[in-house]
């Protein structure tokens, strides 16, 4: 089945219906319609001038950040929609609906030379998840993440900038070349290597993650599986699956079912068996062949 197809229209649709509010080109201001107070457990500034929804970094760090005593300020509203999302489907929404996951899946089409990166990196983005979006926002009372956060120069600083001929009360400060540098750095970072924002940096991935282990709808590895390696060259989050089927790195892309040994599951499993050792090297080697021609048909 040509999954990755499919992924990538999925993926268009949802950028789409999500940037799609017209009011700007009437009101010249960010939507801010009923829609607004939704929050969807994508990466999507809600600062783009077309927005239709609520990015829950965003609304975890306001909480945060401009707490007001005497009111409930814990932001129990986003990281309940992230933890509900995460129990129920793990980090799909990062392979199927997010707009920066598939801007990043479009920039590494680019051909050229590729660059594998060392998967300790991918701690980071549980301390970027701490400090600017925790820790910062609530000692400081300042939205931290959402300063150096790629999304949202490329949603709303960029297009809000384009448009200050028309709207003469923006001016750019010193601190847009920093919010481009880091932009820059993404958008190589990610022609260079697949996914490399999720991997290394997202903090909304991170929360999507920690649940992937419990998720409802999950990844079995069947004992029979050769560890001939075929789905690690195919998966965009270079996971070896087979080795920990409930990793947190996982977006639930499903490319790796191509592989008979690996199937779509659903329903919890807390505690999970050990594969047994290879079979056969021959095995090993057909199925490699086997899965990679079959991602490349996609
Ligand atoms: S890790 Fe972050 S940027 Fe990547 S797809 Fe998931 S939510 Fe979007
Ligand atoms: S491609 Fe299949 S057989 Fe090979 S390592 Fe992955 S899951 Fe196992
Ligand atoms: S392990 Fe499989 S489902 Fe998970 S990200 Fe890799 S290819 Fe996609």
């Amino acid at each position: 089945m040509r999954i990755k197809f499919i992924q990538r229209i999925i993926q268009a649709i949802s950028a789409f219906v999500i940037n799609s509010a017209p009011d700007f080109f009437r009101t010249k201001v960010v939507y801010g319609g009923p829609e607004k107070n939704l929050c969807l457990p994508v990466l999507n500034c809600h600062a783009c001038p077309t927005a239709r929804t609520t990015c829950p970094l965003g609304a975890i760090q306001t909480s945060l950040a401009y707490r007001q005593p005497g009111h409930i300020w814990f932001p129990l509203y986003p990281l309940g929609v992230l933890s509900l999302t995460s129990l129920l489907v793990g980090r799909a929404p990062c392979a199927w609906l997010c707009p920066f996951g598939f801007f990043q899946d479009l920039l590494s089409l680019i051909t050229g030379k590729k660059i594998t990166i060392p998967q300790k990196l991918n701690y980071l983005r549980y301390l970027v998840l701490i400090i600017l979006v925790f820790i910062l926002p609530y000692a400081l009372h300042g939205q931290w993440f959402t300063k150096f956060c790629p999304m949202g120069t490329l949603e709303g600083t960029i297009p809000w900038l384009s448009m200050s001929s028309l709207l003469p009360g923006i001016k750019p400060g010193y601190f847009i070349w920093i919010k481009l540098s880091i932009l820059a750095f993404v958008v190589i970072m990610s022609i260079l290597t697949s996914r490399f924002f999720c991997r290394v940096l997202c903090p909304l991935g991170a929360i999507l993650g920690i649940f992937n282990r419990l998720s409802l709808i999950r990844l079995k590895v069947e004992s029979t599986c050769t560890k001939c390696g075929a789905c690690r060259k195919i998966c965009p989050m270079d996971i070896s699956i087979y080795e920990n089927d409930g990793s947190s790195d996982c977006i639930r892309c499903f490319r790796c079912t191509q592989c008979r040994h690996v199937s779509f599951a659903v329903g919890t499993k807390v505690i999970r068996k050990k594969s047994p050792p290879p079979e056969s090297k021959n095995i090993s080697g057909n199925n490699a062949n086997r899965v990679e021609a079959a991602d490349s048909k996609t």
